[in-house]
């Protein structure tokens, strides 16, 4: 489904810090629209900011990148026709441009100091007028520039704002005016040199002929700015023609307030720890602001990306859900065929995460197991408390489990089911079953109540998987030793 003019698209994160939900819900959005369009993904990276950039970041930004499963056509490591992607890089090219809007009359040289802005915007302020720069160093005169540069004064590069309203139409939230009072001259050059985001944003995304900026409603006031810079620049003959721009609406966090960068919600990183999927992940954030129609919300990438349409973008806050993104996830675990979850869970199954020895992880039970643990868990980092009675050599100690399971009249329960288990034949959970059945019996307890104490003697635990599947797959042995063994407990 080609649009006519071939989609251009970039995402262009700052390598500060690590990536967040809301960044790569809008690298979600630009990839599945580009792809829906048959387009260009641009990765762009914006470290121009070399206080607040890392290299760590950045190896970082990419490892998530190829973790979800983002592919781009031009960017770090595949290159493209207008390398390179990485903004430090770019310098020159900054520098090149900034000196033609200077020269164009775009820009100017602006000499104020901190202090003397400090003043002019509270006495604004104070007048209730619009306390913005006040376009004061627009005309400087041959002699006052004489003075200032025999002071020493430093000075930046303002990008002088055309004197007429801005009027665009955001592919998500229509029709928006700004006028030349909200808008005032901004700078794009500081005073050492080092050219800011409002220069290098925009003069990449005319370099690089992007056709649509989609990005986070954060951004929307910016793009006032960028339009007149970017006319300035078709004006140059840098640019060709002003993109398309679409905000997207603002995520909220607990409390209705905005989810911040720093609210550990926001951290991808929690998310890959905690074992989401990919999938799973990318699923429950395309709905931050999208949806894929009125009643389904589970579906593949694919299947986003074939139904992608700008015009489905919502511009009203999303809510960041941690419940729903958690069951949309359990759902993708479901999908998953057996062979592939068993896979998934491998790092889980090993240390950090997994509190036992590797020696004692043993491939045929989990392969047994996890048929099972996959309708189970919600995230692959459950994996480990539902299968560890399998591969510790004593089941976990937990208190709390052990006191509620384990009642007045547990030990002779469990010397009965240990004796009717102990006869029971192993190859089948039924049989197992019937056995702890015909046990409470003896004893006048229902199945559930009759199974709560064996399932704590053998796995440690008041829940897990199926008790009589896992008692199979642990063994008549191993099963026998640790009722024992909690028999020997109980009289103690
Ligand atoms: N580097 C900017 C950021 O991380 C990109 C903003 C934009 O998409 O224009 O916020
Ligand atoms: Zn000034």
């Amino acid at each position: 489904m080609a649009s006519a003019t071939p989609v251009r698209v970039r995402f262009c994160p700052s390598p500060t810090g690590n990536p967040h939900v809301g960044l790569v819900r809008t690298a979600l959005f630009n990839w599945a629209f580009a792809r829906h369009n048959g387009g260009t993904m641009v990765f762009r990276i914006e470290d121009t900011d070399a206080a607040r950039d890392s290299e760590e970041s950045y190896e970082q930004l990419l490892d998530s990148m190829r973790w979800l499963g983002f592919d781009w056509d031009e960017g770090p490591e595949v290159g493209g026709p207008h390398a390179p992607y990485r903004q430090s890089q770019r310098m020159d090219i900054y520098k090149d441009v900034a000196q033609k809007l200077l020269d164009g009359g775009h820009a100017y040289h602006c000499y104020c100091t901190t202090e003397e802005l400090d003043v002019r915007r509270e006495a604004a302020r104070a007048a209730g007028k619009p306390s913005g720069y006040d376009g004061k160093c627009r005309v400087v005169t041959p002699e006052q520039k004489a003075a200032y540069e025999a002071e020493g004064r430093p000075s930046i590069v303002r990008f002088r704002m055309p004197d007429e309203a801005i009027t665009f139409t955001d592919l998500v939230r229509g029709e928006l005016t700004f006028t030349p009072e909200n808008v005032p001259d901004y700078g794009i050059v500081r005073a050492n040199g080092a050219p800011l985001y409002t220069l290098v944003n925009p003069v990449d995304d005319a370099l690089m002929e992007i056709t649509h900026v989609l990005r986070g409603e954060d951004l929307l006031s910016s793009t006032p700015r960028q339009i007149a810079l970017y006319k300035a620049l078709i004006e140059l003959g840098v640019a060709k023609e002003i993109p398309a721009f679409g905000h997207l609406p603002y995520v909220m966090g607990e409390g209705n307030k905005k989810l911040s960068k720093r609210d550990p919600q926001a951290s991808l990183n929690l998310y890959r720890e905690r074992g989401f999927l990919p999938e799973g992940l990318l699923n429950y954030l395309s709905l931050l602001g999208w949806s894929f129609s009125a009643d389904q919300d589970i579906f593949s990438i694919d299947e986003m990306v074939a139904k992608f349409e700008l015009a489905d973008v919502n511009a009203n806050p999303a809510r960041f859900d941690l419940k729903k993104a958690e069951s949309i996830n359990a759902d993708h675990i479901r999908r998953l065929d057996v062979k592939a979850f068993a896979e998934a869970c491998a790092p889980w199954l090993r240390a950090p995460h997994a509190n036992w020895a590797a020696e004692d992880f043993d491939p045929a039970a989990w392969a047994a197991i996890a048929p099972h643990a996959q309708t189970r868990v919600t995230v692959l980092s459950d994996i480990t408390a539902n299968v560890d009675f399998l591969f510790l050599k004593e089941p976990v100690e937990d208190e709390a489990s052990w006191n509620k399971a384990m009642k007045e009249g547990s030990d002779a329960l469990l010397r009965t089911a240990r004796e009717k288990l102990g006869a029971a034949d192993w190859s089948s959970p039924e049989s197992l079953k019937n056995a702890v059945l015909a046990a409470g019996e003896e004893h006048g307890l229902k199945l559930g109540k009759a199974q709560a104490p064996v399932r704590v003697a053998v796995t440690g635990r008041t829940v897990g998987l199926p008790l009589f599947e896992s008692l199979e797959i642990l063994g008549r042995e191993r099963t026998l030793a640790r009722i024992d063994a909690a028999l020997a407990k109980l009289a103690a």
